[in-house]
């Protein structure tokens, strides 16, 4: 029988806010355990919250990059659950009027164009860290009161490989609206998946599963691979799903059941009292459209049209904000922007692979890059060598022109040293300079090809060509 996938990401998101939502602790990682945390967000009994209005910007501003409906009027509701992570008892959250409806998000997978809608985004606070040792098991409140964006979306995705091409478009979105660092690593970034399958001539969906706290991409993809199989298994053998939240066990590469799952009115929510509802006006809203920056896509179609770049290498730019961010720089500071885009194609890319390290932790400089392209622009060093003065400054930084010169890697164009060696290839290949002069043009090549090799590379080719013919008559 053939099956249909419905899936459904529910992506929580922290944001890039200097202070948390409620207090002013800093919102930052890596600290000592327990050392960002004041009363507020210790959630000690009779603290008040004081609502962080930048948190509500970047959630909106989402929302617009998403196409949403930004809601007018929208507010905090408490979600009541007792777990140590969270002392008060309950998480601010909202419930029924949640900044953002609606929206989407486009993605392309195998050639395949489609909008995954947005049910909602809303805005809530993130709860404590809890790690368990040998003997003991720890609470680190550095994290509770962090900004946190919920983006729920509709069961649009069908497969695995929908679901990541999801995250990967919202992580470049996000990334681009400055909205969060989407460090999946420092968990900026995590997502709970709801996962069914049903008999494709079936049109209500069928039971759904959860799957909890996925903090990777690739746990996603294989998580979601190995639950669809699962349940058409399940299915397959008469047997029935069962609603309920599953953990992804990476190591064994398989769901395991947790706990049947919990129905949304057992949060008992209820509005948050200490807190006044957010009202937005149209100027304000306007006033953060406008300043929405340039999206990928958009991105793509501006640098085929305004540097000549070709849609493939454009898209590849884009991806990385940073990686466009840094052409961009290059090809304004060098006037060469086809050249500087054939540097970030294939030496960049290579080295940033080669190495594992993020554009941002290379060593050279956009106008180090710019000036090396200038140098081979105006054949003071030629390519084979500008590679070598490349890999030198992706290392360590520096002046290019310093380094080929103190390499002694700068091109020779001095006509009596070029001659000095083309009189040395010359008198060591008669039978190649036979060839030529008796009609076979190819040994021309060879000999030039002696030229570079005797000069190390450095001789200027174009003179070399012009040296040889001479030479030969
Ligand atoms: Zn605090």
């Amino acid at each position: 029988m053939d099956y249909k996938v419905s899936i459904g990401l529910e992506t929580h998101v922290q944001l890039k806010t200097r202070s948390k939502i409620w207090c002013g602790c800093p919102n930052v990682f890596g600290s000592e355990p327990n050392t960002d945390v004041c009363p507020i967000c210790l959630g000690y009994p009779g603290t008040m919250p004081v609502l962080n209005r930048e948190a509500v910007h970047l959630t909106v501003l989402t929302g617009l990059m998403l196409g949403c409906e930004i809601n007018r009027y929208s507010k905090f509701d408490r979600k009541s659950y007792f777990y140590p992570d969270m002392p008060k008892n309950y998480q601010i959250s909202q419930y029924d009027r949640p900044l953002c409806l609606g929206g989407g998000v486009d993605i392309d997978v195998h050639g395949v164009r489609k909008t995954i809608r947005i049910h909602r985004i809303h805005l809530e606070e993130d709860v404590a860290k809890n790690s368990h040792f040998e003997q003991s098991s720890g609470v680190d409140f550095n994290r509770a009161g962090t900004p946190l964006m919920e983006i729920v979306s509709e069961p649009d995705l069908e497969s695995a490989d929908e679901a990541f091409a999801f995250l990967v478009a919202l992580k470049q979105m996000l990334l681009y609206g400055g909205v969060s660092d989407c460090n999946l690593e420092q968990g900026n970034m995590r997502c709970d998946i709801n996962c069914s399958v049903r008999p494709a001539d079936q049109s209500t969906l069928g039971t759904k599963t959860e799957i909890k706290n996925m903090n990777t991409f690739k746990g996603v993809h294989r998580s979601l691979s190995y639950e669809i199989k699962r349940q058409i298994e399940v299915l397959e053998k008469g047997g029935t799903i069962h609603q309920e939240t599953r953990r992804w066990d990476d190591e064994a590469g398989v769901t395991r059941s947790m706990r049947t799952k919990e129905y949304a009115h057992d949060y008992r929510y209820f509005p948050e009292p200490d807190l006044m509802p957010v009202v937005l006006s149209d100027d304000e809203i306007e006033s953060w459209r406008s300043a929405i920056p340039e999206m990928p896509a958009k991105r793509r179609e501006r640098l085929t049209a305004e540097y000549g770049l070709p849609e493939y290498d454009a898209g590849v730019l884009v991806a990385d904000k940073a990686l466009a961010d840094y052409y961009e720089e290059v090809a304004r500071l060098s006037g060469h922007p086809k050249a500087a885009s054939n540097w970030m194609m294939t030496e960049m890319r290579r080295l940033l692979t080669e190495k594992g390290v993020e554009i941002g932790q290379a060593m050279i400089s956009p106008q180090a890059l710019a000036d090396l392209i200038t140098m081979v622009h105006k054949k003071m060093i030629n390519m084979t060598m500008a590679k070598e003065v490349f890999a030198i400054l992706f290392e360590q930084g520096g002046d290019p022109e310093q380094i080929a010169k103190d390499k002694g890697w700068m091109q020779v164009s001095d006509a009596d040293e070029i001659m000095g060696y083309v009189r040395e290839a010359i008198a060591a290949n008669p039978k190649s300079v036979a060839d030529y002069r008796g009609g076979k043009k190819a040994a021309l090549q060879f000999l030039v090809g002696q030229v570079m090799r005797a000069s190390k590379g450095k001789a200027n080719p174009s003179i070399v060509l012009a040296a040889l013919q001479k030479e030969l008559g």
